[in-house]
């Protein structure tokens, strides 16, 4: 990795830069940045629609037509200035020049190139100027204005081309010596000079070039676009509803992905990135906190179809000529033609008497008048034929080729449609089919039904377009903490904290967990949380318990004395001799995790029907402390270790009913119970007695707006396709987070707040002694205002216990409203691991439990 410093380069779009509400928003961003340490150099385009109005100003100027349209450029660029409460005059002198150059070209009747560019730059000049005093009145840091012509040169060779330039990106001293001082910088994307100073343009999309050009110069650890979408997703949403963001995309796959037709990011600002191994972030103005895409050399999963995309408007060329393609020089004679008239041609196909190409829209626009001279000129070696308005559909993956086998049933669309051009990239990473353009909405949404929405990856895929704007504007009121706000406010009247829990949440989420038809039981984990209501809601919606330790053992039989032992099951880790025989005693099922009970202690297993937990080596979860497989893992028998038990099993008749593995919590990945049912499945044939797979909990939420919930269907689905396999085998799971967390909130009262440099602190009447698992984990809980949650959030807050520890921290830089003394503070996503571990450290007692 080349990056050692803490630069990160953030590209803002035309939109971005159009508004007061957006420049706030870019301020808030760079605050962000700020209070993790990070210094930011923003590329920004000019000002929405200006580009197009200054091209259009050029053709207005050769007419002498232009003033009418050069001021309504001018009151564009003032309503912001008033907006932005900056001087009226400060673009006096901008408008000035162009004025002059306007008056140049009506003069003359003629443009060239050169001040062609230097017309267009003007957008991007006159944004960055008004930005940089903005960003100067919001911070106490210099914002330094940087011209981008003064640093990004475009290559000469083999000729300037003034209009869509590439450039030189090597490491920059110059650059970095003129930064070295500075945190925030401000500069233009789209434009750049030549070694004589003359202004050049990047092209179409030149502004994300820019970007990616200087955070390769001045290597910064990541690039960030900012744009009004999320991301990339497997196709355009709004063709196809169920189009997913793709949460990583390697450098090639977004290149592809660009190419083809996702129109997010510009497919030359990959190259760069590349290159600097600098990875790209995709990132929304419109939702900030939604993480989007992260393009990066990493691999992923492999043999994935990533996305279907499509170019639109495609012009086909089909030449045919009998038998003369095998001629030398014939094809050499035909594409000279082609280049004769500066056509440049995207895919091509071949046969015996066929040469049919695609014709490259992404950087050119061929005239009529180009097209014809070009047909003309080929008649005369072959019969030409030209098709307009087809659509070039790919599907993108890496090795595409490798999955051909998986994809083949989604080609059968192909019987209906005809396919002009099927192209397979020499890289591997797409095959494209060029049909008419009026089917090309059906055979996307067919292609990615087949491909992507059957076939869910969700360590890739996240949440659809829809889902997103669920999750940000009618998600929040769904949260049942909302609906019952008064209830909560009425509890905290008499306390100063309390965890909460809503037994209705409860018995949703058993519910969700019945609708997995291939599972015969399901055991609520009682370590997630003990509290004697949420059992009983347990018990009454029909779950069992799985426990871990005798005290828990006990709680539940005291709690249900009549309870079918059928329902308790025990899974002890490194417990006393004496633990396994009471639970013995009570006729309760447990697990072994571990050889040693059975080669020490044989014995009080004799003729016991007993579960034998094993490792599967596949430690999965949020957070490394919480997996619990693999050899760092104290869990589990390694697989390799349970042919050494067989003969103590029967030399003392102890029945192995069942197999047992866990692998962690907070696992999201639909598939990962079927990966454990197979697992145990094929390993249970050593064992005749086994009638039991129990395949743990692990069972994740959703605690980021942009996680992906599991889908119980797709649980059961892939459950069904390994019962299919297995019949003689009952399923059971045992999820504990699942069912808890989000039916418990934990609420406190804010005693003090803090200012100190960058840092807001918001102080709670409890902490770390209530909840540990910020502490303990890292993990993230959303923290929300319950006193103010209309109110703006200007304030990144980290919030904090009384507790005398550092750690002592629920939450860290949360967005947050302006705090006062006695606000309530709502934690989500409390009820699991919450109140459980709750301890009295510095003689403070933890939040007391309320069920409502
Ligand atoms: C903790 C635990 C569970 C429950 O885990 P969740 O992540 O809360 O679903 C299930 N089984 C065993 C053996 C456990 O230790």
């Amino acid at each position: 990795m080349a990056t050692n410093n803490s630069w990160q380069l953030l590209k803002f779009g035309g939109t971005s830069v159009s508004t007061r509400r957006n420049w706030d928003n870019i301020a808030r961003i760079i605050k962000r940045k700020q209070a993790k340490g990070k210094k930011v150099f923003v590329v920004h385009s000019a000002v929405s629609s200006v580009s197009n109005k200054l091209d259009a100003l050029i053709e207005l100027a050769l007419k002498g037509e232009y003033i009418g349209a050069f001021e309504e450029v001018v009151d564009i660029h003032q309503k912001l200035l008033t907006e932005l409460e900056l001087p009226h005059n400060l673009l006096d002198e901008e408008y000035g020049f162009l004025k002059r150059l306007l008056d140049g070209i009506s003069l003359l009747g003629e443009v060239t190139e050169r001040v062609r560019a230097l017309v267009m730059s003007q957008g991007e000049l006159w944004a960055t100027k008004a930005g940089q005093l903005y960003l100067s009145n919001q911070f106490e840091e210099v914002v330094l204005r940087l011209d981008a012509r003064d640093y990004l040169f475009a290559h000469e060779t083999p000729s300037i081309d003034y209009l869509c330039a590439n450039c030189e990106f090597e490491r920059d001293e110059a650059l970095l010596n003129a930064i070295e001082d500075s945190s925030i910088i401000i500069s233009q994307g789209f434009i750049a000079s030549t070694r004589d100073n003359e202004t050049v343009l990047l092209g179409r999309g030149g502004s994300d070039s820019s970007a990616a050009y200087f955070a390769a110069k001045i290597e910064a650890e990541r690039l960030e676009i900012w744009t009004d979408v999320p991301g990339i997703f497997t196709a355009n949403p709004n063709q196809v509803a169920n189009a997913r963001l793709l949460k990583q995309l390697n450098y090639e796959e977004a290149q592809e992905m660009a190419s083809a037709g996702a129109k997010v990011l510009h497919p030359r600002a990959i190259r760069p990135a590349k290159i600097s191994q600098i990875p790209i972030y995709i990132r929304s103005t419109v939702d900030p906190d939604i993480d989007g895409t992260v393009i990066s050399s990493t691999e992923n999963s492999w043999g994935m179809v990533k996305g279907v995309t499509a170019k639109e408007e495609i012009t086909l060329v089909s030449m045919e000529s009998q038998g003369m393609w095998q001629q030398a020089g014939f094809l050499a004679d035909i594409f000279a033609i082609f280049k004769r008239h500066h056509v440049s041609v995207d895919l091509v196909s071949t046969s015996e008497t066929n040469i049919t190409v695609s014709l490259d829209n992404l950087t050119q626009v061929v005239s009529q008048k180009r097209l014809a001279g070009l047909v003309k000129g080929l008649s005369a070696m072959c019969r030409v034929e030209v098709m307009h308005d087809c659509s070039a559909v790919s599907i993108v993956g890496k090795n595409v080729r490798a999955i051909l086998h998986k994809i083949a049933p989604a080609f059968s669309i192909f019987e209906t449609y005809k396919v002009y051009l099927l192209s397979q990239a020499a890289s591997d990473l797409n095959l494209t089919f060029v049909i008419d353009q009026e089917h090309s909405s059906k055979v996307i949404a067919s292609l990615h039904e087949l491909l992507i929405t059957n076939n869910p990856n969700s360590e890739i895929l996240g949440p659809t377009a829809k889902e997103l704007k669920q999750s940000n504007v009618t998600g929040e009121t769904k949260k049942w903490w909302q609906a019952k706000q008064g209830i909560i406010e009425k509890c905290l009247s008499e306390r100063d904290s309390a965890y909460i829990y809503d037994l209705e949440s409860v018995r949703n989420n058993i519910q969700n967990l019945h609708t997995i038809s291939a599972v015969d039981k399901v055991f609520f984990a009682v370590k997630s949380n003990n509290n004697p209501e949420v059992l009983k809601t347990a018990y009454e919606a029909g779950t069992g318990f799985e426990t871990v330790s005798l005290g828990e053992v006990n709680h539940v039989l005291t709690l249900f004395p009549n309870i079918d032992r059928s329902r308790i099951f025990f899974t002890p880790n490194f417990a006393d001799k004496k633990e396994y025989e009471k639970v013995l005693e009570k006729e309760i099922r447990l697990t072994l995790d571990s050889t040693y009970p059975l080669k020490h202690w044989p014995e009080i297993f004799a003729g016991k029907e007993i579960f034998l937990r094993v490792d599967p080596n596949i430690g999965k979860g949020h957070h490394a402390n919480v997996r619990t497989a693999g050899a760092t893992s104290k869990f589990g028998i390694p697989m390799d270790e349970l042919a050494e038990l067989i003969a103590v099993i029967n030399s003392y008749k102890i029945k192995v009913v069942g197999l047992h593995a866990h692998a962690g919590s907070g696992i999201l990945s639909n598939e990962h119970w079927a990966e454990h049912a197979r697992l145990l499945a094929e390993t249970a044939s050593q064992f005749p007695n086994v009638k039991y797979l129990n395949l743990g909990g692990g069972f994740g939420i959703k605690e980021r707006s942009q996680q992906s919930e599991l889908t119980m269907s797709h649980i059961d689905a892939s459950l069904q396709a390994v019962q299919a396999e297995y019949p003689q085998y009952q399923l059971w799971i045992e999820p504990g987070r699942y069912i808890s967390a989000n039916t418990g909130v934990l609420v406190s009262k804010v005693t003090q707040v803090k200012q100190k440099q960058n840092y807001y602190y918001v102080g709670l009447n409890t902490g770390m002694n209530s909840l540990m698992r910020p502490a303990l984990y890292g993990s993230f809980h959303n923290i929300v205002n319950l006193s103010r949650l209309n109110a703006e959030k200007e304030h990144l807050a980290t919030i904090v216990g009384p507790i005398c520890e550092s750690t002592d921290k629920l939450g860290v830089e949360i967005p947050f409203p302006k705090t006062q003394e006695g606000d309530l503070i709502l934690i989500e996503n409390a009820g699991a691991y919450g109140r459980v571990m709750a301890n009295e450290y510095n003689m403070r007692m933890p939040a007391e439990e309320v069920c409502i």
